[in-house]
């Protein structure tokens, strides 16, 4: 098994403005946040209590390593489909099982996984 597995959710979220970009936190975390400060343990940038944020429920996608701190950021896509496609394509591994989808020089690109499961990209 890899070290990091893909992580796929449909859920909700916070959205923030941040020094540092737009930041991802699920709602989960903090159900009655009032403004951008409520959170500002989740987040790496900075904010005040005048920072964008807004609630939206979409798909997030990342890597994580079970039984580790390590994870990825959240990314947001629209549809589940978007969700693997993005894991495929940022981190180059396949999106049900984390293997690292093989890169050949000749050209040739598998179709499917080992895991038996087809690539969208
Ligand atoms: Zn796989």
């Amino acid at each position: 098994m890899p070290f990091m597995v893909p992580q796929i959710v449909l859920d909700d979220w916070y959205c923030v403005e941040t020094s540092n970009g737009t930041e991802v936190v699920p709602l989960d975390v903090c159900l009655d946040a009032e403004n951008a400060t409520d959170l500002r343990d989740y987040l790496e940038g900075e904010v005040d209590e005048n920072s964008e944020m807004e609630m939206t429920r979409k798909y997030g996608a990342r890597l994580s390593a079970p039984g580790y701190l390590d994870c990825t950021d959240w990314s947001l896509c629209d549809s589940e489909d978007e969700a693997r496609r993005y894991l495929e394509e940022v981190y180059e591994v396949c999106s049900y099982c984390g293997v690292p989808i093989p890169i050949c020089d000749d050209g040739y690109e598998p179709k499917r996984c080992e895991c038996g499961k087809k690539y969208l990209t």
